[in-house]
């Protein structure tokens, strides 16, 4: 076998596994001001990261992979030489937990909560590392003078320890998964508690933020760069009821299981990418969850359980 062509299978198969992301796509990624001393950053491939400056110093959120992170890096040093504190990842997954070592190295402290690193230990990707500081339990505020990052671990949505990241002092707040403007649900929706992530979605809209990066957004780039609101949180939250509201009835209607899917349609949202081609699976997927109960799940997932571990 030719030296290269285990690194081409691995290419071919991230370039397939990453195609939907790259619907977006475009060249006018780039860094924008969303809020005070707040930032957006893309590279325009359909990752979307945020960055705070303080008076001392700067909070990075989101690394994604390594080539993502040194293009961050060097968007942060084009806007300030402030020393980076800490580089925030929001869950385990992979397309989400790599690249941290560029602000490790960069002499930043990388941060996920503690259920995240457990499975990152378990299961390292080729360009994961394992955080400087991790964290447990449901809430933690992280002091960085000037400002706060405040950490909410909501329950088991998506992922392990997914934590939804706020900025009191700015009004501000990174959103990984949860919320994609302007998209139906991902694909197959993987690693997704749907009930639980509906219930986070009505947490975080009891959060106090004016503007937020969402970790994906679909919305043309001009707008997208601008973030996401609350808006498009209680429209996420819309689509997952809606679908949910059409297959059940459709059971009511006695429609064969495997008809299901072709059956539903939500018209209100044809707009959204991703609707003719991911549909069908997001359909498929909650019915499976509403007839085999919700999954995934592991004991004390919640964040009452959490609490009282503690
Ligand atoms: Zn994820």
């Amino acid at each position: 076998m030719p030296k290269n062509t285990k690194y081409f299978s691995i290419v071919f198969i991230v370039s397939v596994f990453y195609a939907p992301f790259v619907i977006a796509a475009n060249e006018n990624g780039g860094v924008r001001e969303i809020g005070d001393s707040v930032y957006s950053f893309t590279l325009g491939e359909g990752n979307h990261s945020m960055f705070v400056i303080g008076e001392d110093s700067v909070a990075v959120f989101e690394t994604f992979h390594s080539g993502h992170s040194q293009k961050l890096l060097q968007a942060v040093r084009g806007v300030t030489d402030k020393s980076i504190k800490y580089a925030f990842i929001s869950h385990n997954h992979w397309d989400h937990a790599s690249g941290g070592q560029v602000f490790s190295n960069a002499g930043a402290q990388t941060v996920m909560h503690e259920r995240a690193a457990q499975w990152l230990e378990a299961h390292p990707g080729r360009d994961t590392a394992l955080p400087d500081v991790t964290w447990t339990g449901d809430r933690k505020d992280i002091d960085l003078g000037d400002f706060t990052v405040s950490l909410h671990y909501l329950g088991i949505n998506h992922g392990l320890g997914l934590t939804i990241f706020t900025i009191p002092e700015r009004r501000a707040a990174y959103i990984a998964d949860l919320v994609t403007p302007n998209r139906v649900m991902f694909s197959v929706v993987p690693d997704f508690n749907i009930g639980e992530w509906e219930r986070s979605l009505g947490e975080i809209l009891e959060m106090d933020f004016d503007v937020a990066v969402c970790s994906h957004n679909e919305l043309p780039m001009e707008q997208a760069m601008g973030g996401c609101n609350q808006d498009d949180v209680e429209d996420e939250r819309q689509f997952i009821r809606d679908l949910r509201h059409a297959i059940l009835a459709e059971f009511e209607k006695g429609t064969g299981f495997m008809e299901i899917p072709k059956a539903v349609t939500l018209p209100q949202y044809s707009h959204w990418v991703g609707y003719d081609e991911w549909l069908e699976m997001n359909t498929l997927r909650l019915m499976t969850d509403l007839w085999m109960g919700p999954f995934p799940w592991i004991p004390h997932a919640g964040k009452v359980a959490d609490s009282a571990e503690e």
